[in-house]
C-alpha cells in the first residue's frame, strides 16, 4: 500500500516543483536565453574575425607565392641562357683542342724539317772542316749551339756561311718561332675558355641552389597555407556547431516546458489511477501502472536499441550516458586539459542522452569522430551535453531525445585510440577548444 502511493507522490511533487521553477524563471529565463544569444553572437563575429584573419594569412602567403614564382622563373631563364653560354663554349674549347692539335702535327713536321736541314748543315761543316776554314772548328761551333737561333748568330759571327744558307736557317727560325707563338696563343685561348666555362659551372651552380632554396620556401609556404586552411575548417566547423546551438536553444525551452507539462499530466493521471486503485484494492496493477508511467516517460526508446542493456536512468538531472567504467577522468592530464570523461566499454554500447534536449548537431567531426551535442534546458538553465568518439548515432539534427533515450553506440572514431564514450557537459552554451565552459560530468552525473 505504501509502496503503491510513494512512487507517484515523488513524482508529482518533482514535477510540479520543475513547472514551478520553469513557470517562475520565465522572466528571468527570458533574459538569460537573451544573455546566451547575445554571447553566442559575439563568439560567432569573434569566430569570423578570426576566419577573416586566416584569409588573410592564406593571401599573403599566396602573393609571396607568385613573388617568388616570378623568380622562379627568372632564375629558370638565366639557367637557360647560362646552359647556352655553357655548351657554346664548350664548342669553342673543342674547336680550339683541335686547332692544337693541327698546331702540333704542324710544329712536328717543321720539327722534323729543322733536323732534316741540321744534317745538311752538319756535314756542311764536316766538308768546311777538313776543307780546312781556318782555325775555327765548325763541327764544334755547330755542336755547341743550344738552339738553332744560337747556332745562326755564332754561323753569322763566323762570317763564312754563304749567304744562301743563312737565309733558309733564317726562314726557319721565323717558322719555329710562329709555330711557338701560334702554340702559345691557343694555350691561352684554351686556358681562357676552361676559366669561363668553370666561371659559368659556378654561376650555374649558384642558380640551381637559389632555385632549390626558392622551391623549398614556395613547399613551406605551401605547408603554411594547408595548415593554415585546415585551421580554417575547424573554425567553420566551431562557427557552425555554435549556430546551431544558438538555433536549438528556443526549441530546447520549449521542449523543456512540453516534457514537464506531459509530466505533469502524467502524474496527475497516475496520481487518480493510484488513487481509484487503492479505493478498489488493486495492489499489483497500481503497482505496475506506476513502474511503466515512469519508465514511458525516462526511456522512450527502450526495445529499439542494439549493443546490449540500456543503462539504468539515475535520479537527478543527467543520467550517466553510457555503461562503463571512467577510464580517464575530467581535468588535466598527460597530453593537455581533458574536457569531459571517457567512460569504456565494448564497441557497439548503448550511448544515451543524459537529459532531456534537442539534438543541435549529430555528424562526423574530425577530432570528435561520430559525435551527437545537445542542448537542455533544466530548471531555467542552458546545458550542452557531447557524445564523441560514437560508432554510429541514431539521432538527427532538431530531434528532440529523453533522458536516457538511445542516441548511438560507442565507438572509436575520430581522435580515439580505444573504445570509449567521450562525453562533455557544459554549464551553458558548447565553447571551442580549448574547451573552457567544459564543466567536471562527476558534479552533474552519478557515475
Ligand atoms: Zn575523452
Amino acid at each position: 500500500m505504501k509502496k503503491r502511493s510513494i512512487l507517484p507522490a515523488a513524482v508529482v511533487c518533482t514535477l510540479s516543483l520543475g513547472g514551478l521553477f520553469g513557470y517562475q524563471s520565465n522572466a528571468s529565463a527570458a533574459g538569460d536565453l537573451q544573455q546566451k544569444k547575445s554571447e553566442i553572437e559575439s563568439k560567432l563575429s569573434n569566430v569570423q574575425s578570426e576566419m577573416d584573419k586566416k584569409d588573410n594569412q592564406i593571401s599573403n602567403i599566396q602573393e609571396k607565392q607568385a613573388s617568388l614564382g616570378s623568380q622562379l622563373e627568372a632564375i629558370e631563364s638565366k639557367i637557360q641562357s647560362a646552359n647556352k653560354k655553357i655548351s657554346e663554349q664548350e664548342q669553342n674549347i673543342s674547336t680550339t683542342k683541335s686547332q692544337i692539335a693541327d698546331l702540333k702535327k704542324n710544329i712536328a713536321e717543321i720539327k722534323k724539317r729543322i733536323e732534316d736541314r741540321n744534317a745538311i748543315l752538319e756535314d756542311r761543316a764536316r766538308a768546311m772542316q777538313k776543307n780546312g776554314g781556318g782555325s775555327v772548328n765548325y763541327l764544334d761551333v755547330f755542336l755547341e749551339a743550344k738552339s738553332v737561333g744560337d747556332f745562326i748568330d755564332r754561323f753569322s759571327a763566323m762570317k763564312t756561311l754563304v749567304e744562301a744558307d743563312r737565309q733558309i736557317l733564317e726562314e726557319q727560325k721565323k717558322d719555329e718561332q710562329d709555330l711557338k707563338d701560334k702554340q702559345a696563343s691557343v694555350e691561352k685561348k684554351l686556358s681562357d675558355l676552361e676559366s669561363m666555362l668553370s666561371d659559368l659551372q659556378s654561376l650555374k651552380d649558384s642558380l640551381k641552389q637559389d632555385e632549390s632554396e626558392k622551391s623549398a620556401l614556395i613547399k613551406q609556404l605551401d605547408k603554411q597555407k594547408d595548415s593554415l586552411k585546415e585551421e580554417k575548417m575547424s573554425l567553420s566547423e566551431q562557427k557552425s556547431i555554435l549556430a546551431d546551438q544558438k538555433a536549438s536553444i528556443e526549441k530546447a525551452i520549449a521542449f523543456a516546458k512540453k516534457q514537464a507539462e506531459a509530466r505533469k499530466e502524467a502524474a496527475a493521471k497516475a496520481d487518480a489511477a493510484a488513487k481509484a486503485q487503492t479505493n478498489t484494492n488493486a495492489g499489483s496493477t497500481g503497482s505496475k501502472a506506476g513502474t511503466t508511467s515512469a519508465a514511458s516517460s525516462a526511456s522512450p526508446s527502450s526495445g529499439s536499441h542494439s549493443g546490449g542493456p540500456l543503462p539504468e536512468v539515475s535520479s537527478g538531472a543527467f543520467t550517466r550516458p553510457a555503461s562503463g567504467y571512467i577510464s580517464s577522468g575530467f581535468g588535466e592530464r598527460s597530453g593537455g586539459f581533458h574536457p569531459g570523461v571517457d567512460i569504456a566499454n565494448s564497441i557497439g554500447t548503448p550511448v544515451v542522452a543524459a537529459a532531456d534536449g534537442v539534438v543541435f548537431r549529430a555528424y562526423r567531426s574530425s577530432s570528435y569522430g561520430n559525435c551527437v551535442m545537445i542542448t537542455h534546458y533544466i530548471n531555467g538553465k542552458l546545458y550542452t551535453t557531447v557524445y564523441a568518439h560514437l560508432s554510429s548515432y541514431s539521432v538527427s539534427t532538431g530531434q528532440h531525445v529523453s533522458k536516457g533515450q538511445q542516441i548511438g553506440a560507442m565507438g572509436n572514431t575520430g581522435e580515439s585510440t580505444g573504445p570509449h564514450l567521450h562525453f562533455e557537459i557544459y554549464n551553458g552554451r558548447w565553447t571551442p577548444p580549448p574547451h573552457a565552459g567544459a564543466q567536471n560530468p562527476r558534479n552533474y552525473v552519478n557515475f
